[in-house]
């Protein structure tokens, strides 16, 4: 685990929540919907000279209890404002929402005590120290002092040597960390996670992974908004993007990835090739380098071993090739037709992790 060898997973899973579906069964039980979000809106008032703002057009989106669930979209499309409503931060315009089965209007304490959200700002108390915001925090959700488990939770994501050092005195990563304590110091049913990698070490990006599903494995719904979406691809069973406020795809990430139905073929040739034979550009091939070919076609229909044969019959020496799938990005693009690249850092996480020191 590198640098925090002491946050092992199933550690922090066995101290973060002991014997947690059970457990969790009991105090709430067991909706088949996590998150349960009808026609949620939200207009920011403007202030002073600007004009209201829309976040929030009409979200529809159901949640199944036991996913790790990924919330995707470029910046200012609503996802903090959503998950913001959720947590009890920012009031709704309208629409209604159920944490567990709670209506946020209805039982405002128990849907609030259903969800702990690791929010996207490190907004910690510069003054308080770890054991005391998490003590707090305790309290504020209503667990009793002797069933308070400050030291463990704070062992558990590392920072118990920390425990009385103030949260000023602590480095970007530890109070991630620390929200990530404090959103779980209650032991809720659902985690919220608003953009928890951007910025962070490749170290706590993994150790935050392996420690979400090992929360899962016990029956914790996990949510995470993230930019990365070879991060949303690999972490979560099912995805949802919004756009400008309103949702545009939701369901499970394999199928979504599928119903893409496209591959490219990318073939380097042994000599240059001039101008493409015609068999080849009846099949959509498109020259893209002197060496170069590149053909879309769909797996579902098209056998790639035709291709190559086509390919031969026109005389061409193949040197190499490849085949590139389509993924969310693609999907993603194609869905909000915004080239939002700098938004959408997806291809590598970890070439553009910040290391936020020790
Ligand atoms: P995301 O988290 O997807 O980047 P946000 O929910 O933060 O998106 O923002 C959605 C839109 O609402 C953006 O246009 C943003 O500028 C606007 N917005 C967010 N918070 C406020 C606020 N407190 N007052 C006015 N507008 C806001
Ligand atoms: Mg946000």
């Amino acid at each position: 685990m590198g640098k925090h060898p002491d946050l092992t997973e199933m550690k922090a899973a066995d101290v973060l929540s002991p014997g947690l579906p059970n457990d969790i069964a009991a105090r709430y039980g067991t909706p088949d919907l996590a998150l349960e979000i009808k026609a949620l809106a939200k207009t920011y008032a403007g202030k002073k000279k600007q004009e209201p703002k829309e976040a929030l057009k009409g979200i529809d989106l159901n949640i199944r209890r036991g996913s790790i669930f990924g919330l995707l979209g470029p910046n200012g499309a609503g996802k903090s404002t959503m998950i913001n409503i959720l947590a009890g931060l920012v009031v709704k315009t309208s629409g209604s929402a159920r944490i567990w089965g709670f209506d946020i209007d209805v039982n405002p304490r128990r849907a609030r005590r259903s969800i702990g959200v690791v929010p996207q700002e490190l907004n910690l108390d510069a003054f308080f120290t770890p054991r005391e915001t998490l003590d707090i925090q305790a309290g504020l959700y209503g667990v009793p002092k002797n069933e308070r488990r400050v030291m463990d939770v704070l062992e558990a994501v590392g920072l118990a040597d920390k425990a009385d050092a103030y949260a000023r005195s602590l480095s970007g990563g530890m109070r991630r960390r620390l929200l990530v304590a404090k959103a779980l110091i209650h032991q809720p049913p659902v985690v919220i996670l608003d953009e928890p990698t951007a910025g962070v070490d490749v170290d706590l990006r993994r150790t935050l992974w392996a420690h979400m599903r090992a929360l899962n494995e016990r029956g914790v719904t996990v949510v995470l908004t993230t930019h990365y979406l070879e991060e949303a691809e690999e972490m979560c069973d099912e995805i949802a993007i919004i756009d400008q406020g309103r949702l545009v795809a939701c369901g499970e990430t394999k199928s979504l990835v599928q119903k893409l139905d496209e591959k490219t073929l990318r073939v380097t040739m042994i000599d240059p090739v001039e101008s493409l034979p015609e068999p080849l550009r009846q099949r959509g091939a498109v020259l893209v380098g002197p060496h170069h070919l590149e053909i879309h076609y769909r797996p579902s229909q098209a056998l790639v071993g035709d291709l190559l044969d086509v390919i031969s019959k026109s005389g061409l020496k193949i040197r190499d090739l490849a085949t590139i799938e389509a993924d969310l990005e693609e999907l993603f693009l194609r869905l909000t037709g915004s080239d939002s690249t700098e938004d959408m850092q997806s291809r590598n996480p970890e070439a553009s992790a910040r290391n936020d020191g020790p």
